[in-house]
């Protein structure tokens, strides 16, 4: 990889996402040599991929070069490489570019969709976890209605105008209201030779309610904003299949669907070398201790969504949300220098800031500690937190500034095929 050894201890962070870079920015100005490792040359601000998904955002909007967030840092460098397996006798990484020797090594390498071991959910369905995950989900949308057009079978144009989203968290309910949003403001202006009062959006849910990990509150309010959007919420049903077509589920309800979103959960993206069941535990997720340390080693660390950290208050695992990451990764920064100084080592512990989600338009539901609010001042929260945290001057303006052309306008122009995406036909 063409990386010097120096005198500095070498400190390998697999992944720039929320969690690879709060640890990175922490260690820039220390005497350590950091190298970070990510298969992409960006970073992805996933909390906005939806709005990406709905033509409300360019892509380029939420990403980030990796190299520009740490371009100022001394001994720090970067590689675009896909870590392919862990090997923890010889502290040693193998890449696609390479292989490369480590004295700390950090994962941080996020989630993946769980399926759940379902392959033909896998095959036919749609993801949102990735930037091209979701410009191919754009451009499936703008597709379905331009096939909509074209045919003259009843059935098959309700089938592709029909959205089935699976999951009722953050991510289901920010689609599903930002879809019928597209339905309600866009559509007829864009499609006037077709009846779009006839598209459908619906979210399957297998609990009995949705947006679970918030308060019974917005979970609620949630619902009744969707509703009144036009978005049918099916609780107590689970999803057992789609073959490109129908999906079933475990009640008598079945969906003819062009188009199956599956937003029902994520897994740890674990490496191999570290992916066996001794280090392994509920969610796919690597075990540590509550310095973030990976079980069996004391230089090999995992944090973020990767890490299953067990808390008092958080007795099933920190949830695998953004806040988490950002505050392991700083933590870790403090603990790693300790580490090298013969320091004694700080547990962890989380700072929870609460959560929120967006429906549209003046919709949000924001759970804070000792406050919790629904409405128009929550979705202006909802945006603020979401600009602050997104990384990059000219991101927040050309997001800020869509934004407000979105709201005034009542406009989505970002609605373009770029890039067809061409579904395989069952
Ligand atoms: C659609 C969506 C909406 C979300 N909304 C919210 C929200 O509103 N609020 C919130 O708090 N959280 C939200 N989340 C969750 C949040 O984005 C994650 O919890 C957070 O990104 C976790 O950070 P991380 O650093 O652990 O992983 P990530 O941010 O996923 O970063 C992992 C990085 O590792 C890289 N990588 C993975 N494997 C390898 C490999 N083998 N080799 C090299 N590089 C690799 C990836 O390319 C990526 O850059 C959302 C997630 C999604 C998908």
């Amino acid at each position: 990889m063409n990386i010097p050894r120096t005198s500095y201890p070498r400190v390998v962070i697999i992944g720039g996402g929320f969690a690879g870079i709060a640890l990175a920015k922490k260690l820039s100005k220390q005497e350590v040599q950091v190298v970070l490792l990510d298969k992409n040359n960006y970073h992805t601000f996933q909390p906005l991929l939806y709005q990406v998904s709905t033509g409300g955002l360019e892509p380029d909007s939420i990403a980030y070069p990796i190299r520009k967030v740490l371009k100022d840092f001394p001994n720090f460098y970067f590689r675009l490489a896909n870590v392919e397996e862990i090997d923890t006798a010889k502290n040693k990484v193998k890449t696609n570019i390479g292989n490369l020797k480590f004295d700390y090594l950090v994962i941080a390498s996020g989630s993946v969709t769980n399926y759940f071991g379902n392959s033909d959910i896998e095959k036919h369905s749609m993801a949102m976890k990735t930037i091209p995950q979701s410009l191919n989900l754009r451009s499936l949308i703008l597709e379905n209605f331009e096939d909509a057009l074209l045919t003259s079978d009843l059935n098959e144009r309700n089938a592709l105008m029909n959205f089935v989203i699976v999951g009722g968290g953050p991510t289901g309910v920010e689609l599903a209201g930002a879809l019928a949003e597209i339905k309600k403001g866009i559509l007829p202006k864009d499609y006037p030779d077709l009846d779009t009062r006839l598209a459908q959006i619906h979210v399957v849910q297998s609990g009995d309610c949705i947006l679970k990990g918030m308060s019974a509150k917005a979970s609620q309010k949630a619902e009744d904003f969707l509703e009144k959007l036009g978005v049918n919420i099916w609780k107590h049903v689970r999803v057992t299949n789609y073959d490109g077509k129908t999906v079933t589920t475990d009640t008598d309800l079945t969906f003819e669907t062009a188009t199956l979103i599956w937003a029902a959960g994520v897994k740890g993206a674990t490496i191999k070398g570290l992916d066996s069941s001794d280090f392994i535990t509920r969610g796919h997720r690597i075990d540590v201790n509550a310095f973030s340390q990976v079980k069996g080693f004391h230089h090999i660390f995992a944090i973020g969504d990767v890490a299953y950290m067990q808390t008092k208050d958080f007795s099933d695992g920190l949830p695998m949300m953004a806040q988490p990451a950002i505050q392991q990764g700083e933590q870790l920064g403090d603990n790693l220098l300790n580490l090298i100084e013969g320091k004694p080592l700080k547990a962890f512990t989380y700072k929870d800031k609460g959560a929120m989600a967006t429906i549209g338009r003046n919709k949000a539901v924001v759970d804070l500690k000792k406050w919790k609010f629904q409405g128009v001042f929550a979705w202006y929260v909802w945006m603020f937190v979401h600009l602050f945290f997104l990384i990059g001057f000219r991101n927040r303006m050309v997001v800020f500034i869509n934004w407000v052309y979105n709201y005034v306008r009542f406009d989505r122009e970002a609605r373009l095929i770029i890039r067809p995406f061409k579904k395989r036909h069952p």
